[in-house]
């Protein structure tokens, strides 16, 4: 999804920023959220029963900051990792934890790679100062040779000294959150545009059915909207903040939780809102019948039904050996790496994990096919690579999870022979839709790029969002003639078969699929 500077100037509204906290484990993410939620005015009158929904919004009681900030807050805290690789970009501002006792470690250092990698700005939260060894000077001293250089020593990211179980400190770190903000982010979103956002997690309650917990990212989203959430669809029965209450609207950066969908959508799936039941239906139908991840309209890589068909048949799975420099780092990389999903049968299997360089027994139990054999800070001891050379396994260093997610998501994807990529022919504006008995809904049309030709692939995009795929250019005229093609800067009439939910503005664009080359 794009959010660009659409719509009019005075439907634009401040939004609050929406923030996440990351770092090394134990070093008191958890607490530090708790403490945050618990400090806060909106949680004490709802009588302090705040249910655990993987985001919620406070309104700080500073000063001169009576203002809301939006914290994700789901288990793990692999979300900014799992949405970033599912292209969604969630979060305005990093709070980058370090306990202060302990110092940079590696977890540490991966949060600041990927808030680096995605352009977010970092606040550097130094926890637990309260206890014994706590060494502040020296976190940030550490923290210099990342490029984090702390406002004091001349740098531009601030450094706040908190502890999460004292609270002392939180208002500071509110204030630089808020500060941060507003020295470096625009934070506006148009309110009157179509609603649309990212699924932050979705589960199955036994008395609602499917919840989703939403983050609106613009528009406002109201009850009884018809909504698709990936390939859920349904009708907002009711929306719910963090607190149970019930709300009549979202607004953006506003988490809440959505009950009235049909399936549980997946961390990352994005949202929007259409005009008719019917509608999200049809969309959500279309992604059910892809690959469960190629749902964007802004991912070029489409895949088709015919291969999606054909690796559904043969059942595929990747196996993986995982060897890393400690427990903590081959555990991360085992659950993240899990959680990839290219389609139902494409799978992934870990056959052999374990601390330590990679050896000539990892190699030889790597002989069989499809086996990648990951190194995780550790590479692979003479022998190994010798026969791993020899033999044509494929080993793979990395230093970051989230290169090694992206590469062997790639790689599952890989095994969906054979790839095509979409190449676009060409588009065309609708200017009149005229009903045909028996045929259904034409669109009259003017081709703004390319060429529009019978029977290619198509699409309609409405606003900027695609509101059915899949769909044939089955009859195309000018005038009263069957034609082939029909260029740029040319009328015509398109027929897009059984379709008929067409409008003026609209935008069809027209594409073929064609085997990808293999690399
Ligand atoms: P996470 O893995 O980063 O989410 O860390 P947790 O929030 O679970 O905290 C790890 C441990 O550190 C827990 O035992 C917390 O009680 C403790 N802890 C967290 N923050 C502080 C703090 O500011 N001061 C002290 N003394 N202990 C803390």
């Amino acid at each position: 999804l794009t959010f660009g500077d659409e719509g009019d100037e005075e439907d634009w509204v401040a939004r609050p920023p929406v923030v996440t906290v990351m770092g090394h484990v134990d070093h008191g993410k958890t607490k530090l959220l708790d403490a945050i939620r618990n400090s806060n005015v909106v949680a004490r009158e709802a009588g302090g029963i705040t249910q655990h929904i993987g985001a919620y919004q406070i309104v700080t009681e500073l000063e001169d900051y009576e203002r809301p900030i939006t914290f994700i807050d789901t288990p793990g805290h692999e979300s900014f990792t799992a949405m970033r690789a599912r292209g969604a970009k969630v979060t305005d501002i990093v709070v980058l934890v370090v306990a202060a006792d302990d110092g940079v470690m590696p977890q540490t250092v991966e949060a600041l790679n990927h808030a680096q990698a995605a352009e977010v700005p970092i606040v550097v939260a130094v926890n637990k100062i309260d206890k014994e060894g706590a060494n502040p000077a020296k976190i940030r001293q550490q923290l210099t040779e990342y490029g984090l250089v702390a406002e004091e020593y001349g740098g531009d990211t601030m450094f706040v000294d908190v502890s999460a179980t004292t609270r002392q400190g939180l208002d500071e770190l509110l204030t630089a959150i808020l500060l941060t903000a507003d020295a470096s982010l625009d934070l506006r979103a148009n309110a009157e545009q179509d609603p649309q956002g990212v699924v932050i997690e979705g589960k199955l309650d036994k008395g609602r059915g499917p919840v989703a917990t939403v983050l609106v990212q613009r528009g406002t989203l109201r009850q009884g909207d018809s909504i698709v959430a990936g390939d859920a669809y349904g009708r907002v029965r009711s929306l719910l903040d963090e607190h149970g209450n019930k709300l009549k609207e979202a607004l953006p950066a506003r988490p809440v939780q959505v009950v009235g969908l049909t399936s549980v959508p997946r961390a990352g799936d994005t949202f929007l809102v259409v005009e008719e039941d019917r509608v999200a239906r049809q969309i959500a139908d279309r992604r059910q019948a892809r690959i469960r991840n190629a749902q964007n309209a802004s991912m070029r890589k489409r895949i088709s039904l015919e291969d999606l068909d054909a690796a559904l048949k043969e059942n595929r799975q990747l196996n993986l050996i995982i060897k890393g420099d400690n427990s903590g780092t081959v555990e991360a990389l085992e659950e993240a790496l899990m959680k990839i999903e290219v389609s139902d049968d494409i799978s992934l299997r870990v056959i052999h994990r374990g601390v330590g360089g990679i050896t000539k027994s990892d190699i030889d139990l790597a002989l069989a096919d499809d086996v990648i054999v990951l190194g995780f800070n550790v590479r692979a001891e003479g022998q190994a690579t010798e026969l791993a050379n020899r033999e044509g396994v494929d080993v793979r260093y990395y230093s970051v999870i989230y290169q090694a997610i992206e590469e062997i998501e790639a790689a599952l994807k890989g095994m969906l022979k054979p790839e095509y990529e979409e190449v676009a022919l060409g588009t065309a504006e609708v200017r009149e839709v005229f009903r045909v008995p028996r045929i259904g809904n034409v669109a009259g049309s003017i081709v703004r790029s390319g060429v529009i030709t019978r029977n290619s692939k198509a699409r309609l995009v409405r606003d900027g969002v695609v509101v059915a795929d899949n769909l044939t250019v089955e009859s195309l005229r000018r005038f009263k003639d069957d034609v082939t093609e029909v260029r740029d800067g040319y009328e015509c009439g398109i027929g897009l078969g059984s379709f008929n939910d067409i409008k003026i503005e609209d935008v069809i664009e027209t594409f073929e699929m064609r085997e990808k080359p293999r690399a």
